[in-house]
């Protein structure tokens, strides 16, 4: 059975990348879903973000993995590619309402696709990928939150991002 692992993924997180091969080890093909949102400001653009996902693959051996760039409706998005399965993660009760909300809109819009969930491992669980832009942005150590591979490009992006506010 396919799967699909929608998200924003900017930047791309170990908490992610965990769910992607706990995923990946479950179902038969997942894709991982970068929907793009208009109306969300990224740090990153798609194409980059889109990178950062398969280079940490890279080393992961997950050959049922492909990485997506999608818009629209995510139930739309799966439908249309094949998947009969939504995956995503909760770290905390304050992820449940919002998920929960959203698993049950998509379950009226498409009820034969439904949205499973993950737990993140107790160690990613303070994970997200603002904290990670925040600490970046201070300078401090990201190197045990995002895939290694990722460590500069996120460090570089989030200066250049400032010095540019800083005129
Ligand atoms: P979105 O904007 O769709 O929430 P994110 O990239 O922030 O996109 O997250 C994608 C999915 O991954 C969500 O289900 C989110 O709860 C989950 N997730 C985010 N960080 C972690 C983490 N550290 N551990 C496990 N799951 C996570």
């Amino acid at each position: 059975m396919k799967a699909c692992y929608p998200g924003t993924f900017d930047p791309i997180t170990l908490g992610h990348l965990d769910i992607i091969e706990r995923a990946a080890a479950i179902f038969d093909e997942l894709d991982v879903l970068l929907m793009v949102n208009p109306r969300k400001k990224c740090l990153f653009d798609a194409e980059t973000r889109k990178k950062m996902i398969e280079v940490s693959l890279a080393s992961k051996g997950c050959s049922n993995v492909n990485v997506i760039i999608g818009e629209g409706l995510t139930v739309d998005f799966a439908a249309k590619t094949g998947s009969k399965a939504i995956v995503r993660g909760i770290r905390a009760v304050t992820d449940y309402e919002y998920e929960l909300q959203q698993a049950t809109a998509n379950l009226m819009l498409d009820s034969d696709i439904e949205t499973m969930f993950l737990i993140a491992k107790p160690e990613y669980s303070f994970l997200s990928s603002s904290v990670v832009k925040e600490i970046a942005l201070n300078d401090g150590d990201i190197s045990k939150m995002v895939p290694k591979e990722v460590v500069q490009p996120v460090m570089d992006a989030i200066h250049e991002r400032y010095d540019l506010l800083k005129g």
